[in-house]
């Protein structure tokens, strides 16, 4: 694997023009959306390579690390926007926490009941939940632009909520 990673690089960089790109996102963007590897998230939203910060997990909720690192984008570099991106066929809406802690507990003997996994039963109110908690939170400016989208997995397609 390894060795694929380093070839795949070797071709990257010897194509590679974009080493004038300062660390400020042009668009002023950040975009929270899933680990999931179906979504190419600067292609889907027509973005080039130093446009946004795009911050990823399990889901594209919004947690305390994802606003440790919008805080960081905000206060040091330049962004004024935010889009919270979910996906339609998203692992995270087929379990719930109990069978995820119940999983480790068997598979790894651990005490995860500490642990949210921020499992999602609908998409629209997590959305929005995630998005209004961004303007209100007291750590982000409140006028913040800050909205929520879903990415339809079949289609290519975006929905705003
Ligand atoms: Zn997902």
């Amino acid at each position: 694997m390894l060795d694929d990673l380093l070839q795949g690089n070797a071709r990257y960089a010897a194509a590679f023009s974009h080493g004038d790109l300062g660390p400020t996102p042009a668009r002023h963007l950040a975009v929270v959306t899933c680990m999931d590897a179906r979504l190419d998230v600067y292609a889907m939203l027509g973005l080039e390579l130093g446009d946004a910060h795009i911050i990823r997990n399990a889901g594209g909720r919004v947690t305390d690390d994802v606003l440790r690192s919008l805080i960081v984008s905000v206060e040091l570099l330049g962004i004024t926007s935010v889009a919270v991106i979910q996906h339609t066929d998203c692992g995270m809406t087929k379990v719930t926490n109990s069978e995820l802690r119940d999983l480790l507990r068997e598979r790894r003997g651990v005490d995860p009941s500490s642990i949210d996994f921020l499992a999602i039963d609908d998409h629209a109110q997590a959305i929005r939940n995630d998005v209004d908690f961004l303007t209100s939170c007291g750590f982000l400016p409140p006028d913040l632009d800050a909205y929520g989208l879903l990415y339809d997995v079949a289609t290519g397609r975006v929905t705003p909520i």
